[in-house]
């Protein structure tokens, strides 16, 4: 795809949060506490004033972007319930995407999608043992 960094899916997305990308940001020295926060037994990226925790809106650039969640990576392919991967039609390039880019970038979402859902069941169960 051809992105032209307007940023728009630093703002309108909700970006859950797989181990991995939580131990990869951490490792840059970042709090966890700062940059994500609970949806009940799943963990998304932090909005501040209405975008990403990590999104500088005057250079409009991500300050994580070699390290940025897979989530981000994978964008504009996303996963739509009853659906499945699917091109959001909210990012102004979308028609850049090609039928090859959403077909491989739909197989790694759904991979992700399975480490973040094992996560959260981890974390459940372990909620009803407390
Ligand atoms: S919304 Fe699309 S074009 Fe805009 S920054 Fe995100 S991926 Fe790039």
């Amino acid at each position: 795809m051809k992105c032209i960094r307007c940023g728009k899916c630093c703002s309108r997305t909700e970006i859950y949060l797989s181990s991995e990308d939580v131990a990869r940001i951490e490792a840059l020295g970042y709090d966890k506490k700062d940059f994500a926060v609970k949806s009940g037994p799943y963990l998304k990226l932090r909005k501040v004033d209405g975008y990403c925790f990590f999104f500088d809106p005057y250079e409009k650039t991500c300050e994580i972007y070699p390290y940025r969640p897979m989530s981000c990576r994978l964008y504009p392919v996303i996963y739509v319930l009853g659906k499945g991967p699917t091109v959001d039609a909210g990012c102004p390039m979308a028609y850049t995407v090609s039928k090859a880019e959403l077909t491989r970038k739909g197989k790694l979402l759904e991979q992700h999608l399975s480490k973040i859902f094992k996560r959260a069941k981890r974390v459940y169960l372990a909620s009803l043992q407390k």
